[in-house]
């Protein structure tokens, strides 16, 4: 990825807690990418976002670093939970995360996908978890089982929503995101922008901040 060699679009000025910011630079992030510097500072400040930028652009980080520095880790109740359209992508995501989440210790990431077994998620989930991840179908299973309480979480995501949309979670993702508290913080990332992004955003979002980066290709 490439960055230009931009002051503000350092990590260090968004005022990010000393440990965070360096674990950010640990893992050689020192510029933040165009759609970082973006949606961090409305991200930051508790706002929804509707975020677009192409693949690679490093949306994970964008809505990761803001629902981290809202964990608390004495709570081992679910308090973030991220939708994402595949088992791949929500291992990537996780992975992404349990990286950034260095910085502080004991914060537990566990992902929920279908093509799994679900007696080790089940476990996994009675030890406590801070921030699920995982593909809607699969959540929902949980949430009928009762097995998952996000009745507590803080930030919900709609990873790569566009594609969840193709796939046809929509139902799914009402079902889910009406058992979250109305009082939640709701981020949107999509790589592109369909009409039904809107609808989706009508439904879940209060007073969305829209952050777009262009491709320049
Ligand atoms: P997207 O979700 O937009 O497809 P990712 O969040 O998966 O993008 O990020 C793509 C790659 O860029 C990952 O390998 C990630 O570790 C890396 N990356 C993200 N942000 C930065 C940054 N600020 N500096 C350097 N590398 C970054
Ligand atoms: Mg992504």
């Amino acid at each position: 990825m490439k960055h230009s060699p931009n002051a503000a679009q350092l990590f260090t000025s968004l005022n990010l807690p000393e440990a965070l910011t360096q674990n950010l630079a640990s893992m050689a992030y020192h510029n933040m990418t165009d759609i970082q510097a973006a949606a961090l500072p409305p991200a930051l400040a508790g706002q929804d976002l509707i975020a677009q930028a192409k693949t690679g652009s490093g949306k994970t980080a964008a809505f990761a670093i803001p629902l981290l520095l809202k964990i608390n880790p004495r709570d081992f109740g679910a308090q973030a939970l991220i939708l994402c359209p595949t088992r791949e992508l929500s291992t990537q995501v996780a992975n992404e995360i349990r990286k950034l989440a260095r910085y502080q210790q004991n914060i537990k990431v566990v992902t929920l996908c279908g093509g799994q077994s679900i007696g080790p998620q089940i476990g996994s989930l009675e030890h406590g978890a801070h921030i699920i991840v995982g593909t809607p179908g699969r959540i929902k299973d949980h949430l009928r089982k009762k097995t998952l309480d996000i009745s507590r979480v803080n930030t919900v995501v709609l990873d790569e929503a566009d594609r969840m949309l193709d796939m046809g979670f929509m139902e799914d993702l009402q079902g889910i995101v009406a058992q979250t508290p109305s009082q939640r913080q709701t981020l949107l990332f999509s790589a592109t922008y369909p009409d039904d992004i809107e609808a989706l955003s009508r439904q879940f979002q209060q007073q969305p901040q829209r952050v777009s980066v262009e491709s320049h290709h």
